[in-house]
């Protein structure tokens, strides 16, 4: 393919997005398609003759789009948000016309220098303490990674090389070997399935903790497990916080669990993968009360942030721990000269970088910390609004309301609960997933796309009330599905139960 016809193609495409865009909120959330679908639609080999790119365009229409989730239309409530906006899918695009390997600096200065200054400007949006700026004086420093899961697994490794190191300068009887056999780390039970994933991945036992019934890690629960560990012989390493759980986006005490952490040596890592975006905003910053006490911060810019996947903003302390871990020339860094680069190959997992900053500053400049954080308020502002709904619908209980994220139930047993998303998920008009809240089964209400406004809310809302008049009649009468009754709802919950065991 020559010049001319990327001209071509790279216009096409673009106006093909431009396009799903416009039109995003007319298709169905959900495509209708079957497991396997794509098979048949493609020939069992790789063509032996180059085609041209009209018809491979043809096909991203005709064979892809119908195997596409919308994860941007309005309707789409599930998960987390995941962010999408056009100077980050431009960002991406030049990013790949480039087409550089930033392993080191001169394999592209601007690709390093550019993530130093863009982890600068993003540190002191959150107003992260200065120790963790790559701009300070100390050993502390900002890397853009893959994902949260990625940050959360390199962090257990660069505490575990830590706590090898500091025991064996504490001339600790143990060998090596034994120290790493005896290290834990901790998280609750709260925490995303990644964080348990870092344990697997990096031979240490994750324990999760039980939270409290707001969902949040308690500084007495973690003492007590670093106790009775201690007590077995083992050593605690690693802990994650959360601020912004998944399930409910709860919030851990940081200063509770830092002084913990502090006291006994253990790396603190938090995890605000989603929530974090929140912290531009001044009126937010009050949850990473106690951040200084952690040893790593991470949040991901490409959950609620407008920076398309991937982009996970992190930050140490002391980066010397990372290129300990991670350098495999053994060559330790010295004491960071200001204005000497890092060698950014030496903080993460593989040997290439993708230029990801160049997404980042797009959107910093184009939408401005202000048109950032009008995005972060207006989507808050939209949970808040249906929650508003929730609320006044006595059939209805709100579980929890956090940041862009209502988690709600109809009031009775589970089964109707249940049966409410079952019913909703069989319309396919909105897409929403169950969650659980203190032992019970809820429905997660996430604002997720940029596209959301308060229309779709109260769409979203009236999709809920017409799929709980099935199940349970605004006028506390139902027909019954097996006797063909009018039943009181009180009775549902019985029913609900009767039917669930006769199956
Ligand atoms: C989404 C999420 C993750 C996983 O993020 P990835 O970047 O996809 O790895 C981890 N932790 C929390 C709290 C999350 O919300």
């Amino acid at each position: 393919m020559d010049s001319q016809q990327f001209r071509e193609f790279g216009k096409a495409a673009v106006d093909y997005i431009a396009d799903y865009f416009d039109n995003i909120k007319d298709r169905p959330v959900l495509p209708s398609v079957k497991p396997g679908y794509l098979e048949d639609l493609l020939p069992d080999e790789a063509p032996e003759h180059g085609e041209s790119w009209q018809d491979v365009m043809q096909d991203v229409d005709q064979i892809i789009m119908p195997g596409i989730t919308h994860w941007h239309s309005p309707n789409f409530h599930a998960y987390y948000p995941t962010a999408h906006s056009f100077p980050a899918v431009v960002g991406e695009m030049m990013s790949a016309g480039f087409g550089c390997i930033g392993l080191s600096w001169v394999a592209s200065p601007a690709y390093t220098e550019l993530e130093v200054v863009m982890m600068n400007w993003l540190g002191k949006l959150l107003n992260l303490p200065e120790e963790f700026l790559n701009c300070s004086e100390g050993v502390g420093g900002g890397v853009i990674q893959g994902s949260a899961s990625e940050v959360t697994f390199i962090a257990l490794l660069a505490a575990k090389e830590k706590m090898v190191k500091d025991l064996l300068e504490a001339n600790s009887p143990l060998t090596e070997g034994e120290i790493k056999a005896k290290l834990v780390a901790y998280s609750s039970d709260q925490s995303n399935s990644s964080v348990e994933k870092s344990g697997l991945l990096g031979s240490m036992p994750m324990s999760l903790l039980k939270a409290d019934k707001d969902g949040k890690l308690r500084g007495d629960t973690l003492q007590k497990a670093f106790q009775e560990d201690k007590a077995k012989g083992l050593i605690p390493c690693y802990v994650v916080a959360n601020l912004g759980t998944t399930p409910t986006c709860a919030f851990d005490d940081l200063t509770e669990l830092g002084e913990v952490c502090n006291k006994e040596n253990v790396w603190l890592h938090v995890d605000a993968a989603y929530a974090g975006t929140a912290f531009i905003c001044p009126e937010y910053q009050h949850y990473m009360k106690g951040v200084e006490l952690a040893e790593s911060f991470n949040f991901n810019p490409h959950k609620w942030m407008l920076v398309n996947f991937d982009c996970s903003a992190m930050w140490v302390k002391n980066a010397k721990y990372l290129v300990e871990a991670f350098n495999v020339e053994r060559i330790y860094l010295k004491d960071k000269h200001k204005g000497l680069a890092p060698e950014y190959r030496h903080w993460q997992i593989s040997l290439g970088r993708r230029f990801r900053a160049l997404k980042l500053w797009f959107v910093l400049r184009i939408y401005g910390v202000e048109g950032l954080r009008k995005h972060v308020r207006d989507q808050i502002s939209l949970a808040k609004y249906f929650e508003e709904f929730v609320v006044k619908d006595e059939r209805f209980e709100l579980c929890t309301s956090s940041m862009g994220l209502v988690c709600f139930r109809l009031k009775g047993d589970d089964h109707l609960t249940e049966k409410l998303l079952h019913v909703v998920s069989e319309r396919r008009n909105i897409f929403v997933i169950a969650g659980h809240f203190n032992g019970k089964e809820c429905i997660r209400f996430a604002i997720c796309s940029r596209l959301t406004q308060r229309e779709d809310v109260e769409y979203a809302w009236k999709e809920f009330l017409a799929a709980t008049e099935q199940i349970v009649s605004s006028k506390a009468k139902i027909t019954c599905e097996v006797t063909g009754k009018k039943i009181l709802s009180a009775e549902l919950t019985k029913m609900a139960n009767h039917t669930e065991k006769s199956k």
